[in-house]
């Protein structure tokens, strides 16, 4: 595949301005066959349908079913989660009953102050941990049911993780450490070479794809990490504190290639962060408090035209 194919796959898989043009012509559809089915409205009558015979158009009316349940089942859901740490004898609730949804295409900010229970929350969120009490679904799938492999196929194919800390790998350089979850995903190597090199460029970092590590700046390591985060193409990205350690102009750049992931790839985001400046990006707002959630706030995002 050429390299520029690849972008465009990349630039239009889930494009949530394709899916709704997607479901108007279908509503359209509908709307026209329900005034034939009435038979008054353009005096036409049922025998005379010209949808009736038409395969296209009942695939269109069936594709517009199938989008619309899809948007209804959230893509990660927790029913009464709770997450209790035992240290020794003595028992600590980091989570206490969590219900909730979160759909494709949300800009979700999940805010609260430190020790609140967000990063637990995000990796119950990311399944990468299980739940004490209470269950996680992904795609409707309950993971306590999934074995490890299972888990570890279906995590990597729906989540991209970026971690405050970046959880690069220190002995390999920047490329490499872009390729790795490719190499476990992709078959073809010189595809998933050229996905890491877009992926390098993409976020301004290709010149520096020989730097280990330790040789980039905080902002540079968290680029990479996101690049990483990108490379399969996941419909959901998982953010814990994604500026916690740069400087207000780098956190700002990220945010906004976060947000511009949002709004051009219709990629659903979930960001874990007790900076209260992240949440003008946001679509939702869950404020948790020492375990709990406070409350849900939805926003309306100047400029957004996503799915809402
Ligand atoms: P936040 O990310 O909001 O700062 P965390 O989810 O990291 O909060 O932690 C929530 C609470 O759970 C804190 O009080 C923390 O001390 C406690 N906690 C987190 N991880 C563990 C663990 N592995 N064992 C025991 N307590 C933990
Ligand atoms: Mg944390």
């Amino acid at each position: 595949m050429e390299l520029s194919e690849i972008i465009k796959e990349f630039k239009t898989k889930l494009n949530p301005l394709k899916i709704m043009n997607k479901l108007e012509k279908a509503a359209a559809f509908n709307e026209e066959l329900n005034n034939d089915l009435e038979g008054n409205h353009r005096g036409v009558d049922l025998k005379n349908n010209p949808y009736s015979n038409s395969p296209s158009d009942f695939i269109k009316s069936f594709s517009a079913v199938k989008i619309s349940q899809k948007i209804e089942v959230p893509l990660i859901k927790l029913t009464d989660v709770w997450k209790i740490y035992q240290m020794g004898e003595v028992e600590f609730a980091a989570l206490k009953g969590i219900n909730l949804k979160i759909y494709e295409g949300e800009f979700l900010v999940v805010l609260g102050p430190s020790g609140s229970g967000k990063s637990t929350l995000m990796n119950l969120l990311g399944c990468l941990d299980l739940p004490s009490k209470g269950t996680v679904c992904l795609s409707s799938k309950d993971i306590s049911k999934l074995n490890e492999s299972e888990l570890a196929k279906i995590r990597g194919q729906m989540i991209g993780f970026i971690f405050q800390s970046f959880n690069l790998i220190p002995t390999l350089n920047t490329y490499e450490n872009v390729l790795l979850p490719l190499e476990f995903q992709e078959e073809d190597a010189q595809k998933a070479r050229k996905k890491a090199a877009y992926l390098l460029e993409i976020v301004g970092l290709l010149e520096k794809k020989q730097n280990l590590p330790s040789q980039l700046s905080g902002g540079q390591r968290q680029r990479v990490a996101i690049a990483r985060s990108l490379a399969v193409n996941p419909p959901i990205i998982l953010a814990d504190e994604p500026t916690g350690n740069l400087d207000s102009k780098t956190g700002n750049y990220i945010l906004d290639f976060l947000n511009d992931l949002h709004e051009r790839e219709g990629k659903t985001i979930i960001i874990v962060t007790h900076d209260l400046d992240i949440v003008k990006y946001a679509t939702r707002v869950v404020y948790i408090r020492d375990g709990e959630i406070e409350k849900i706030e939805n926003r309306t995002k100047i400029g957004y035209e996503g799915l809402k």
